[in-house]
């Protein structure tokens, strides 16, 4: 039996004490006992004495549970992963590649790899329209690196030297951000046909790229910032401007420059962490290694 619970970072660390228990962890979680092919997704199998190696019966390639996984080829031990993975899943703010090499003891250089190669899990690899009462708006976030700032961005509402971030919310369920161009209708208009369904109601304020959801929508309900109108009953955009102060404190408490590159993973890391606020911290860890990308599991092969 797996333990899925770990109360805290100590009992993680005490509980992962060895490479051979972090490995069977892994190899518990990601085959449920049947160790399977990465090549060629055969269930024949020889374990390679005094290796941590399978050879593939049919293909007769080996393999090892990380191949296929962000965690393939790394020369970082397992433990150190499962501590990392575990400090930034609980961290509510997201944290530096420096504290984090300070925290599992390792350089910093290795702990921004690491870091990079987590946010891939935080990504959605699959996603279901958001529905209900949705609120949208734009974040500009600003570039600090100096060398992107002669760069014009395509002018949107904000300044020219700004990425803009599209932001959708359920209202009281999930976000989506999605880092744009540039707000024009032509840009935003078919990430919100993509992303929402055609029942929503929809909240927004006066920007012009909105204007006609309401032929797409049930409702689309404009609360006029410009004029001073925040909140007219319950159509407002309060709870995505909210989780938008989270995004924005992360990135600039903890990052020191931000790129257009890399934008989009932060933001992964941040609706990852929107999304399951009302998760444990320990919850957290476990759900992140269900995104192992390449997970391949017999169960799901023979469906
Ligand atoms: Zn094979």
């Amino acid at each position: 039996m797996l333990l899925t619970e770990f109360k805290n970072l100590k009992q993680l660390i005490n509980y992962f004490s060895t490479e051979e228990i972090c490995r069977d962890y892994l190899e518990e979680h990601r085959w449920g006992g049947i160790p399977t092919c990465p090549h060629c997704t055969s269930d024949k199998w020889y374990k390679l004495r005094n290796t941590k190696l399978y050879r593939c019966g049919t293909c007769k390639k080996k393999y090892s549970v990380t191949v296929g996984t962000v965690m393939e080829s790394t020369k970082i031990p397992l433990s150190t992963w499962f501590m990392a993975i575990y400090i930034i899943s609980a961290h509510k703010t997201g944290i530096s590649s420096v504290q984090l090499g300070k925290d599992v003891g390792i350089k910093q250089s290795s702990a921004w790899f690491l870091l990079h190669r987590i946010r891939e899990m935080f990504q959605e690899k699959t996603f279901t329209k958001l529905t209900g009462v949705i609120e949208l708006d734009e974040l500009y976030v600003g570039q600090k690196d100096r060398k992107n700032r002669t760069k014009k961005m395509k002018p949107g509402r904000g300044s020219v030297n700004k990425i803009p971030v599209l932001g959708i919310l359920q209202r009281g369920g999930n976000i989506v951000y999605q880092v744009v161009p540039d707000t024009s209708a032509d840009v935003l208009r078919p990430i919100i046909s993509a992303r929402v369904d055609k029942a929503a109601i929809i909240n927004t304020d006066g920007h012009l790229s909105y204007t006609g959801l309401d032929k797409e929508f049930a409702a689309h309900e404009v609360v006029n910032h410009g004029a001073g109108e925040y909140v007219r009953g319950i159509y407002h955009t309060n709870g995505v401007e909210g989780a938008f102060g989270q995004l924005r404190r992360g990135i600039r408490g903890i990052y020191i420059k931000m790129s257009k590159k890399h934008l989009q993973r932060y933001c992964h890391e941040f609706s990852y962490r929107f999304n399951t606020r009302e998760m444990k911290d320990a919850d957290r860890f476990v759900s992140l290694l269900d995104r192992l990308p390449g997970r391949l599991r017999y169960q799901d092969l023979i469906k």
